[in-house]
This record gives structure tokens, C-alpha cells and sequence, in this order.
């Protein structure tokens, strides 16, 4: 089983300024794997800009080029759960060899392994396996492997003797055509000036792209109406209301250097200056608290401190708000801003 999804196709991603370098990069892999310097092919990029969809159709055209060839789509999730199991059973062995027996392994979502040193060295030596005897590895990561965090060395300079493509966020003819492409294939009809409207206002994210047409179309469907600018507007409204309520990082120091008057710089700067420390830790607290971020990735995004000082600047930051009335307003404070 490959486990590759057919309809992440090459001719359903499509082509833009913003994905240029990745898709012909996993085209070349696609024609040649393990025969071009791509490897791995690492794709990075944020939340929903299509690597896992380019992922796929690297392996599927392979697998139509090569049938004989056995190709493996996996993400690092599950490949880490098949590890910790192998492990339990007494079968790392097993684990490895199957792995390492793979011409195209495809690892989705790589910055899983943060932290995780037994999977990593596992990898590690599937990996120099499967490269030694020419095979292709493509990995996929939100980050650049230079951004990575909590992964070993040695992996993170595997991972930069291929290539690393970034996927950028589309612009507004790349946005214009995926939609139309996609109403294209599900044969549906809609006036250009909407596309537009929703191309036009949708602008980070690929999935929410299609999602807005895809909640345009069933609301038009269910209630009977007319697809119309007004309706396309009330659900743009919606994708776009609902994207800012997921924090980032950024906003929460901003709001928090905002709060006590100081700026970003300063909250995030070395001094042990009191007023600034206990900014510092409510920014780490909240960022815990509003984002899935792990401790490790709050602390390098909040002045580069390591995991330990966040945990304990949440510690601390809980420990205060029950004692100190003061700063228990500082928490709510915050809190009633961070919530609007
Ligand atoms: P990621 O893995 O980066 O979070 P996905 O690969 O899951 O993103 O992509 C999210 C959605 O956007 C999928 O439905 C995918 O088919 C679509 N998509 C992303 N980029 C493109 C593109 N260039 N052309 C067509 N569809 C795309
Ligand atoms: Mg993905």
C-alpha cells in the first residue's frame, strides 16, 4: 500500500511564481528518482500552500512512470507512532528493514520529529540507507531546515544536501486559476467576478481558499439562492474573521509590549530587569496558552530562550496570579485583548 492519494495530481497543482521552483523540482524527482541531486527534495511552506498535495503527485507520478517501483507516502506522525510500536513489540528491526527496502519514501511533515531523538536517529540511518544505494526521499516541513528546531545536526545536514523548495503564498492569478480549476473539476458554474472577490480577499492559505467556494457553493445549494456577491462577501466575512482568532506569536508580544508600554525589543531582550522578565513570561504564558506552538518553538520565537524557560515562565506566570492581585489583572487584562 503507498498510501497515495491520486487526486494530488501534477495537473491538479497548479502553476504559479509562488511554486515554480518546487514543481518543476518534484517533477525532475518524479522523472528521475534518486537520479537528480534532489535528494531529498525537501518542500516547505506554511499551513495549506500545498505541500502535501505536491508530496503526493511526486509520488503518484512516479508510481505511473515506475510502476515496479515501490513508493511510500507517510507523515512523520505515523511514521513516529510505527516506530514507538516496533519498539514496544520488539521489532525495531523489522521497523528499519521494511523501510529501508523503499525506493521513494515520502515524508510528510517533518518538524514532527522535533524533539523526538529516538525517531530521528531511526531516520537518520534509514535515510543514509536508502540515499547510499540510490533512493529517493522526499520530505515535506512548515519550516526551512535552517528554522528547524530540536533536531539533530546531523539530520538537519541530510536534509540540506538536496534541495530545499520553498512553496510561497499564490498570488492572485495562481489563487484565480486553482479556483477555477477546482469548479472546473467538480462542474460547477460560477461568475468570474466572485471568483475574483473571493481570490481577491482570501489571500495566505489554499485550503481556506477552497473552503470559502466550497461553503459558497453548499450554501447557494441548501438554501436555494442565487450565487451572488453579497452571499460570496457574508463568507469571505466568516474565513476571514475566523483566521484571526488563531493568534500567532508575533500578535501576542505585540499585544503584551503593547500592554506595558515598552516594545517588542525590548520584551524580548536579555535584561533581568523585573517589570520586563514578568512581560516576557506572560508573553510565553499566552503563547502557550492561544497557540499549539510547542514550549521549544515559543522560547526561539520569544527572545531565543530554550523550552525549560517557558515551562517555567508558565509556572511562574500561574504561581503570580494566585498571589499577586496586580498581576492577576495583568492576566486579564491581556486575556479580554488577546480574545477580541
Ligand atoms: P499543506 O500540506 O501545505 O498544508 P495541502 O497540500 O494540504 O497543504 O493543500 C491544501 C489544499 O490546497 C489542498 O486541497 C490542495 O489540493 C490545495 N492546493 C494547494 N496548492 C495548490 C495548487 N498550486 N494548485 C491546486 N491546488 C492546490
Ligand atoms: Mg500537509
Amino acid at each position: 500500500e503507498s498510501q497515495l492519494n491520486p487526486n494530488y495530481s501534477f495537473e491538479n497543482f497548479l502553476e504559479g511564481d509562488s511554486n515554480r521552483l518546487a514543481r518543476s523540482a518534484g517533477l525532475a524527482v518524479a522523472t528521475k528518482p534518486g537520479g537528480t541531486s534532489f535528494n531529498p527534495l525537501l518542500i516547505f511552506g506554511g499551513v495549506g500552500l500545498g505541500k502535501t498535495h505536491l508530496a503526493h503527485a511526486i509520488g503518484v507520478d512516479i508510481k505511473d512512470r515506475y510502476p515496479e517501483k515501490t513508493v511510500l507516502y507517510i507523515s512523520a506522525e505515523k511514521f513516529t507512532q510505527q516506530y514507538i510500536d516496533s519498539v514496544k513489540k520488539n521489532n525495531r528491526n523489522d521497523f528499519i528493514h521494511f523501510y529501508q527496502i523503499i525506493d521513494v519514501l515520502i515524508i510528510d511533515d517533518v518538524q514532527f520529529l522535533s524533539g523526538k531523538s529516538g525517531t530521528q536517529d531511526v531516520f537518520f540511518h534509514i535515510f543514509n540507507h536508502l540515499h547510499q544505494n540510490g533512493k529517493q526521499v522526499i520530505l515535506t516541513s512548515d519550516k526551512a531546515p535552517v528554522d528547524m528546531q530540536d533536531i539533530e545536526q546531523r539530520l538537519l545536514s541530510r536534509f540540506k544536501w538536496g534541495l530545499s523548495a520553498e512553496l510561497q503564498n499564490p498570488d492572485f492569478e495562481t489563487r484565480v486559476s486553482i479556483l477555477k480549476n477546482k469548479l472546473y473539476r467538480d462542474g460547477v458554474d460560477m461568475p468570474d467576478d466572485i471568483i475574483e472577490f473571493v481570490a481577491k480577499n482570501i489571500k495566505s492559505n489554499v485550503r481556506e481558499l477552497e473552503g470559502a467556494i466550497i461553503s459558497l457553493i453548499a450554501q447557494s445549494s441548501f438554501n436555494k439562492k442565487e450565487i451572488t456577491l453579497d452571499l460570496a462577501r457574508q463568507i469571505v466575512e466568516k474565513f476571514v474573521k475566523n483566521t484571526k482568532r488563531e493568534v500567532s506569536i508575533d500578535y501576542i508580544q505585540k499585544i503584551v509590549s503593547d500592554y506595558f508600554q515598552m516594545d517588542v525589543d525590548t520584551l524580548q531582550s536579555k535584561t533581568r530587569k523585573r517589570h520586563i522578565v514578568q512581560a516576557r513570561q506572560l508573553a510565553m504564558f499566552f503563547a502557550k496558552k492561544f497557540t499549539k506552538a510547542s514550549l521549544a518553538s515559543i522560547g526561539s520565537q520569544i527572545g531565543k530562550r530554550d523550552h525549560a524557560t517557558v515551562l517555567h515562565a508558565c509556572k511562574t506566570v500561574d504561581n503570580l496570579s494566585s498571589t499577586d492581585k496586580q498581576f492577576r489583572k495583568y492576566v486579564e487584562d491581556i486575556s479580554k485583548k488577546l480574545s477580541v
